[in-house]
């Protein structure tokens, strides 16, 4: 067994702290907040240093590294900064669908733009009467000629902006499929398609930099050449996306919950109440101690998760584990940062009040924890559930 990361993976670690380090600057980014603006040359910035899309192959722009380095990645940005953080490491969200089931010419035109930073991908699953539940959906695409015509309504579509390139729509293909999730089909619809329209959602409780949008498809067509994968097999391919999709949100939830335990940390250390270091009560130290429990326990099984993946391994109840987990530890850590700097943690110059906001997405989106929880115990009950 080897707990330590490699050289290679240390050195990326190391130049995404630089990057921050030397780019992150507070008072861009809370213009950035104030103007709810997508951190559009930080953005940039990463995909040049290679950060975005580090685990597509090289001939795609990529790095040709694993998901381990890309979430070692976004641990970092989201430690860096939760909300500016969080932009850049889901700016190449549902990409691997392509990078997994895409056809090479798929692969050829998209990958490299998402790396790049020449545009942001989108996955669009959750319709409004379909979230959890996305064994049925109402978006229809219908084959006419040489060419799909889609027609539905997707929400809460992440990166789904002027800066979009394309959406991995989950559409049904076949209506009379019994059960329905095997006539779904992932296609890929080109975001200046005519008949695609977006609407931004409104203001949300975190993640304010990133777009999210209610998307609709109105007679959209796209050549049948545009299928992900196989005809009726969305769901399937789907599923295999989150095995890796859900690491790279418990990653997101780690660096959030690192980024405001240092804060705390920080804080606690320089704060005198009574005469006293605030860091010197015990209660202190305690909550202090669970605090980096917490996040140690969140950081091996997100880790184990990343390299189980790597290993080519599907393992849904390790990877729902780890997403669980790692988003409960952000919410619980955030909460206990907040409480340990008192009214100062209270306010939005001190950070950690919208570390908490920004955490608690990543007990919602791809899958809630009580879905993590039904994929663990179908895992571990099987037909007995
Ligand atoms: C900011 C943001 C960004 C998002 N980005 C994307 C995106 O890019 N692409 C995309 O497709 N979607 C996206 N989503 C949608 C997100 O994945 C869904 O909101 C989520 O899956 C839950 O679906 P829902 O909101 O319809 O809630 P519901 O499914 O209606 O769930 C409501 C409650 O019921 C519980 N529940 C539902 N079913 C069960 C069950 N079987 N057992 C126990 N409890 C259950 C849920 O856990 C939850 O607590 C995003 C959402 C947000 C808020």
């Amino acid at each position: 067994m080897q707990f330590e990361l490699t050289k290679e993976q240390i050195q990326i670690q190391k130049a995404v702290r630089d990057f921050i380090k030397g780019e992150f600057k507070k008072e861009e980014i809370h213009d950035l907040l104030d103007r709810h603006a997508f951190p559009e040359r930080l953005w940039k910035k990463a995909a040049e240093l290679g950060f975005i899309g580090i685990h597509f192959p090289e001939k795609y722009s990529g790095q040709g590294m694993g998901v381990m380095e890309n979430i070692l990645v976004a641990e970092e940005l989201a430690r860096g900064d939760s909300t500016v953080g969080t932009c850049i490491l889901i700016a190449d969200f549902a990409t691997e669908i392509i990078l997994h089931c895409g056809t090479e010419e798929q692969k050829a035109a998209w990958l490299p733009k998402v790396a790049e930073g020449q545009c942001l991908s989108c996955g669009a699953f959750t319709e409004p009467d379909h979230g959890s539940d996305i064994t049925t959906v109402e978006t229809t695409a219908v084959r006419d000629g040489d060419e799909w015509v889609i027609n539905g309504s997707k929400i809460f579509i992440t990166n789904s902006g002027p800066l979009a390139g394309f959406y991995n729509v989950l559409c049904t293909t076949d209506p009379t499929a019994q059960p329905g999730h095997r006539g779904l089909s992932l296609i890929l619809v080109e975001a200046d398609r005519p008949g695609v329209a977006t609407q931004d959602v409104g203001k949300k409780m975190g993640i304010t930099l990133t777009y999210t949008a209610e998307v609709t498809f109105k007679d959209v067509r796209v050549p049948l050449s545009n299928l992900i994968g196989k005809e009726n097999r969305g769901f399937y391919q789907l599923l295999e996306f989150f095995d890796e999709s859900r690491i790279l949100i418990a990653a997101q939830a780690l660096g959030i919950a690192q980024g405001a335990f240092d804060r705390a940390l920080t804080y606690v250390k320089q704060r005198e109440q009574f005469g006293k270091k605030i860091a010197q009560f015990q209660v202190t130290q305690h909550k202090i101690a669970d605090m980096a429990t917490k996040i140690e326990a969140a950081r091996l099984l997100t880790y184990k998760a990343a390299w189980n993946f790597d290993q080519g391994h599907m393992d849904p109840k390790l990877t729902s584990m780890a997403k669980m987990y790692a988003a409960r530890t952000a919410v619980e850590v955030c909460d206990e940062a907040i409480q340990l700097m008192g009214g100062y943690g209270y306010m939005q110059e001190y950070d950690v009040e919208r570390y908490y906001r920004d955490a608690k997405i990543t007990e919602i989106y791809e899958g809630t924890k009580e879905i993590q929880k039904n994929t663990i115990a179908s895992v571990l009950l099987g037909k007995m559930k």
